[in-house]
């Protein structure tokens, strides 16, 4: 197969893209048009938890696509139903909706705080977000994000969302007003390079919002689902937030995404909220299918030992080749090279057979599949420290 140069500029060009056209892939293998194989560190952009195509994800795809696609969203349908009964057993919240995107899942969860402080705090709307969060690509969840590329993008922007500093809780004392209603952050900062909020920083958040009657949104669409080793984020701190989002993992690659709320906070009468697509059946069995997965007895624990090993593995990396900080928690790590080489890395590693992510010039991240074996994060730490040495040749 080769690479048709037409059919690419049939796309919109929304980003820059390598001309490489992926057509399989198995675990934490993909192949490209060429049959070259890559061992691969973005799975989907921290989506496929199981891997690649894993035969749970298909199987339920295809059993799902025999009985029943979608009977709309007018009526119960039994994956939903049972997909959200799994979130509620295991999480602080009592309603699920589901979405198609974690943008989608954010801006319900906007929707949903605002209409709370229309009935319950004389119409306050302002929520409290924060400098180089992310959260979607919509008009308000672009408007909430305080990724600085945003900015300017798109103007006007949708208001309400004054920025607080990450771990500075004075930052969002000083912003609470008469009109908030709501502080919403992500347990660690993926995009913006996997910035974690302090337990102790959450946990004063917690007590600050309750003190105060405002919601605690956590946003764990790249957090939740096991990334960090438990199941959601917030559990390290040991806080219970009135709303979650859910994406990415959650539909071990396909679309499928979610906003979980407490029983008090669930409150959109009929008509406010919903979509055409949401709770479809066929994506909630795959839903269905990861729970399953990331709920059986070992997994999560596997999930922070190979994390600590891959965290392990980097520290040693960078002692030797005298890089920078490596943090992060489970299996959602980051490499700071301490000079802006992170795009020439992740090229020289692509050419060696190796994808990787670059959230920041400077910054490499690792977001394997959950199941990722310690022998793969082995090859991958060898591909990387050549890719690395290459980078650093004068
Ligand atoms: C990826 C991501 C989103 C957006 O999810 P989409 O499915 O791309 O709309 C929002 N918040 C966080 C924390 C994310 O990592």
């Amino acid at each position: 197969m080769t690479f048709d140069e037409c059919a690419a500029q049939a796309l919109m060009e929304i980003t820059s893209r390598p001309p490489l056209v992926f057509v399989r892939g198995e675990g934490s293998w993909l192949w490209d048009h060429t049959g070259k194989r890559y061992l691969d560190f973005v799975q989907g952009w921290a989506v496929n938890c199981l891997g690649h195509s894993p035969p749970a994800i298909v199987d339920a795809l295809a059993r799902q696509a025999r009985r029943l696609i979608t009977p709309s969203p007018a009526f119960y349908n039994a994956p939903a139903m049972q997909l959200a009964r799994q979130i509620v057993e295991h999480s602080a919240f009592q309603r699920v909706f589901f979405t198609n995107s974690g943008a989608e899942a954010n801006e319900g969860a906007i929707k949903l705080a605002r209409k709370w402080g229309a009935l319950h705090k004389a119409g306050a709307y302002e929520i409290i977000t924060f400098e180089d969060s992310f959260h979607g690509r919509t008009l308000a969840t672009m408007s909430a994000s305080g990724k600085p590329a945003f900015r300017d993008l798109f103007e006007p922007k949708v208001p309400g969302f004054p920025k607080a500093r990450l771990n500075d809780l004075a930052s969002v004392e000083r912003l609470v007003s008469a009109a908030t209603v709501a502080v919403m952050l992500e347990p660690i900062q993926g995009e913006s390079g996997v910035l974690p909020a302090t337990d102790a920083f959450l946990r004063d958040l917690r007590a600050l919002t309750r003190r105060r009657n405002l919601l605690l949104v956590v946003d764990e669409i790249q957090t939740g689902v096991g990334r960090t080793g438990r199941l959601w984020g917030y559990e390290h701190a040991g806080i219970e937030p009135d709303i979650m989002t859910l994406g990415k993992m959650l539909g071990g690659g396909v679309p499928l995404a979610a906003l979980a709320a407490t029983e008090g906070v669930s409150c959109f009468a009929d008509g406010d909220q919903g979509g055409t697509f949401n709770g479809n059946p066929l994506m909630a069995a795959v839903g269905c299918a990861v729970m399953a997965a990331v709920l059986a007895p070992g997994f999560l624990e596997g999930v922070a030992a190979r994390g600590a090993y891959l965290m392990e593995g980097l520290s040693h990396l960078s002692a030797r080749l005298g890089l920078g900080e490596v943090r992060g928690r489970g299996l959602l790590a980051a490499l700071d090279l301490n000079q802006a080489m992170a795009p020439k890395v992740t090229e020289i590693a692509r050419d060696a057979g190796l994808l990787l992510n670059a959230p920041r010039p400077n910054l490499l991240r690792f977001m394997p599949a959950l199941n990722v074996s310690t022998e793969e994060i082995d090859a991958m730490l060898a591909l990387l420290e050549g890719s690395l040495h290459s980078a650093l040749e004068p």
